[in-house]
């Protein structure tokens, strides 16, 4: 059976490129396709990812895993090989457990209310969300009963993101991050960021973060950066990386989105050529891949070292600020702030809009919080946690589109991808003893390297706590160095 191992290669090749193609037509629909084009382009996509998910839960596929296992059983663990073998065996078993008629009828309510979301949110009106959020819940209840688990029912959703995390590993880490963080918010000084908002021309701004991200280490011919309504990067291998931003003509945040996206794209870059059409052509998990957007946008993106360098090109870009000099726009960019909306969050009270959002998911699925009262608990906790008054739920518990389409268990994976960040970064620091210089320089190629050849290459070749080992000595998430970096920032602007 020396060809099982080949057979099963080019099986996993053909679900990849139909998952590829599908990415291309998901990427059209968001950045050029006209609008009247949504209802065919949906039937497109369910035709493509129904005979993706038919050929990669194939009996046959199963059998070429028995087959391939003892040829791969003297390789080491994480051989190409070896790790293609495990890791597609724990995918394979893992969807087919979903039946597909509750897969075909979550992918249809999430449409559903995704679409009722969009008039709600626009509305504030919650009465009219509320029966469609009810019926996502419901069929996440189904899900969640495919499988086992021994912690929390919100387990088997974490784990769609967060391959093997048990809830309780998120609550242990949220629970030191939480008082930690309204402390550090409360004690946030006021920072002048005034200068940043005013006009800035969405050509100039194009120009400026075409210019930048140029410098991070992508190849010259492997990506384009396109303005789109909300950002993502999608890829569809790792010589074809669509970055994705928006230019408000307002502000300058398509500086750091742009930088956030192209964080995503440089670890779909970095991906090794061997792992190209296989289910290990990706991230561990949401976490670790938005640790290194989180990376690119804040560690870099918000220190006076890399601002050293950029900050006189920005000022040329946008005489508006030859007038603030450089450690003023660096305090702007850093500063703490409270507010309602989780997107336009700074980096200090971002994490704690997550776990408000990860407490109420586990009640809603346990019925410990009603639909009737979520409004009512989330306004009281937004005040609780952030001090704020909610005006109405469109800047509530409406604002994002999430739970819209049935997506619970996502939101831990953005504050886990600032926590791992800082745990990846000290790191980076210790093998890397002139990075300072090289940022304040301007050369970012460095880090990009060491990224990619420490991180980005192995794709999911092992599982995220193997990778957080692999770099950092340790499977544990610690906060302690996120706390200790926002902590140095909150206490830089006082001072
Ligand atoms: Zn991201």
């Amino acid at each position: 059976m020396a060809g099982a191992l080949e057979e099963l290669r080019r099986r996993l090749a053909e679900v990849s490129d139909l998952s590829r193609a599908a990415g291309v037509l998901a990427w059209d629909q968001r950045v050029t396709m006209p609008p009247l084009g949504t209802e065919a382009r949906a039937e497109q996509l369910a035709t493509l990812g129904r005979i993706a998910h038919e050929r990669f839960t194939d009996d046959e596929v199963g059998r070429l895993l028995e087959a391939a296992a003892p040829l791969v059983e003297s390789l080491p663990y994480d051989s190409d090989d070896a790790s293609l073998v495990r890791v597609t065996r724990r995918d394979w078993e893992k969807e087919r457990r979903v039946p597909a008629e509750l897969q075909e009828e979550m992918t249809l309510e999430a449409a559903r209310g995704h679409h009722a979301w969009v008039r709600a949110r626009r509305d504030s009106d919650y009465a009219s969300f509320r029966p469609y959020l009810e019926k996502n819940l419901e069929l996440k209840r189904r899900y969640v009963e495919c499988f086992e688990w021994s912690d929390s029912p919100y387990t088997p959703l974490l784990d769609d993101y967060e391959p093997g995390m048990l809830t309780t590993d998120v609550r242990d880490v949220f629970a030191v991050l939480r008082p930690a963080l309204t402390d550090l918010v409360a004690s946030a000084p006021q920072v002048d960021a005034s200068f940043l908002h005013g006009e800035f021309a969405p050509d100039d701004q194009r120009v400026f973060a075409e210019r930048l991200l140029a410098t991070l280490g992508l190849e010259e011919g492997s990506w384009r950066l396109d303005p789109t309504a909300h950002p993502f990067c999608t890829s569809f291998s790792n010589r074809d990386v669509r970055l994705t931003t928006h230019y408000h003509p307002d502000n300058l945040d398509s500086v750091w989105s742009s930088l956030h996206e192209a964080g995503h794209g440089l670890y779909a870059h970095g991906i090794a050529d061997s792992l190209l059409r296989t289910p290990l052509g990706g991230a561990p998990s949401l976490g670790l891949n938005e640790s290194q957007s989180r990376t690119w946008e804040n560690l870099v993106g918000r220190s006076r070292l890399f601002w050293e360098h950029w900050y006189p090109s920005l000022q040329q870009t946008f005489p508006s600020l030859r007038g603030v000099d450089l450690d003023a726009f660096v305090r702007a960019v850093n500063r703490a702030e409270p507010g309602l909306i989780r997107i336009e969050a700074d980096e200090t009270t971002y994490s704690l809009h997550i776990i408000l959002r990860f407490e109420l998911e586990q009640e809603l699925l346990e019925e410990k919080v009603s639909l009737d009262e979520l409004p009512d608990v989330w306004n009281a906790r937004m005040k609780e946690f952030l001090g704020v008054d909610v005006p109405d739920d469109g800047h509530g518990v409406l604002q994002d589109v999430h739970w819209s389409g049935g997506g619970f268990g996502y939101f831990p994976t953005y504050a886990l991808g600032n926590v791992i960040s800082l745990q990846i970064w000290g790191v980076v620091r210790q093998a890397l003893p002139d990075l300072d210089g090289q940022l304040a320089a301007g050369d970012l190629g460095p880090l990009s390297d060491w990224l990619r050849d420490n991180l980005y290459s192995l794709g999911r070749k092992l599982t995220p706590k193997e990778t957080i080992e692999r770099l950092t000595g340790s499977p544990d998430i610690d906060p302690a160095p996120y706390l200790e970096y926002l902590r140095a920032k909150v206490g830089a602007a006082v001072s």
